[in-house]
């Protein structure tokens, strides 16, 4: 193996040199051809990699690996530190039935506080619509996605003015938790995401969150240790932010607020997506779009099926499902609030 090992994406001892994760490479460059000991192989330059995962589904020798926190969070743990959760809506989309059980296991092993990142999906939601209404922002791009964000930083620097500068749900959940409910602890991130390690350790974010702890990684290591305990639930309450990691979930938030009649684009999909922004690069750098917004992420199920998700949920609609009922479940019958049915677009944007 390479000195790679410790990149965020790298190739495993498996790679036969098939150039597949070639082919589906949107970042020109991120797959570099190594002969070793006489035998082709592929690695990943890390500066040039985004970690958008397409390589991992092509690959069909399990040649390609990624890195996160896992270990570093459990290791952390048992040493005493004090660590709080801060937990993707995905999870509860993806394991209904264990996510009690794991959060309770995760609670004996010391974890402090639990806290569901959908309602910093609110938080962004009011930052996207406060923005828009503020400056007449216009023809942005969403910036939930670390893989989209991370597209632009490396190949089309002419669009970064053109994103939103509203964090992601994940950030405006750690600075809350950190600014308004006074939380000191170290935050963990349960995550779907490879790439929300690049945003974590982004010099910008401050150092708010500690781990990317991916969902892949973290129930092999529930599974391997037998982690359980009595049923345990985040706390904090939230709304339709819970929507966020389907695929269009903020447009249908925004929509929630404004109406059906504004105009966003929304656009999903490893190749498709990045593809999307090059071709109308020129009209998106110089507001030539009729949209409010363009809604963008990278993987083209939403974040329920982010790319650090074991295959087998990824390949379901299980998680979809479960989501659709969360989405039911939290708007209300009755009252006044930000969340009631009964209400106009325009009241519940004033509430
Ligand atoms: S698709 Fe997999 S086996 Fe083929 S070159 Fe890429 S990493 Fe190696
Ligand atoms: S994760 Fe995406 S950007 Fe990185 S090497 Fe694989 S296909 Fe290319």
């Amino acid at each position: 193996m390479t000195e790679e090992k410790n990149a965020l994406v790298f190739t495993n001892d498996n790679c036969i040199g098939c150039n597949k994760c070639i082919s589906v490479c949107s970042c020109m460059g991120a797959c570099v051809s190594h002969v070793v000991d006489g035998i082709n192989r592929i690695d990943v330059d890390s500066d040039k990699c985004i970690a958008c995962g397409a390589c991992f589904d092509v690959c069909e020798h399990h040649a390609r690996e990624f890195a996160d926190d896992t270990e570093r969070f459990f290791e952390d743990l048992k040493k005493g530190e004090r660590i709080s959760l801060l937990i993707a809506p995905a999870f509860k989309a993806n394991y209904p039935s264990e996510y009690g059980t794991v959060l309770g296991g995760l609670k004996k092993l010391g974890v402090n506080r639990m806290i569901s990142v959908s309602f910093g999906a609110d938080i962004t939601t009011w930052g996207y619509l406060n923005y828009i209404d503020k400056y007449g922002f216009t023809g942005g791009i969403s910036q939930p996605c670390p893989a989209v964000v991370g597209y632009i930083e490396r190949y089309l620097p002419e669009l970064l003015p053109k994103l939103f500068p509203v964090q992601s749900p994940m950030m405006c959940a750690a600075i809350y938790a950190r600014k308004q409910m006074g939380i000191t602890d170290k935050f963990a991130f349960l995550s779907p995401c490879i790439a929300k390690k690049m945003e974590i350790e982004d010099g910008n974010n401050g150092g708010y969150i500690s781990y990317n702890v991916t969902f892949d990684h973290l129930m092999q290591y529930i599974r391997e240790h037998g982690i359980s305990g009595e049923n345990a639930t985040d706390e904090v309450e939230y709304g339709l932010g819970s929507i966020y990691p389907t695929p269009g979930g903020l447009k249908e938030n925004v929509y929630w607020f404004l109406g059906e009649s504004v105009f966003i684009r929304q656009i999903e999909g490893e190749k498709h997506m990045y593809e999307y922004l090059e071709r109308n690069r020129e009209k998106i750098a110089k507001d030539k779009t009729p949209y409010l917004f363009i809604d963008a992420l990278n993987c083209a199920n939403g974040c329920i099926c982010g790319t650090a998700v074991e295959e087998d949920k990824a390949n379901t609609d299980d998680a979809l499902c479960a989501l659709l009922k969360i989405r039911e479940s939290v708007k209300k019958d009755k009252g006044m609030s930000a969340w009631a049915k009964k209400l106009s677009p325009k009241q519940r944007l004033k509430n």
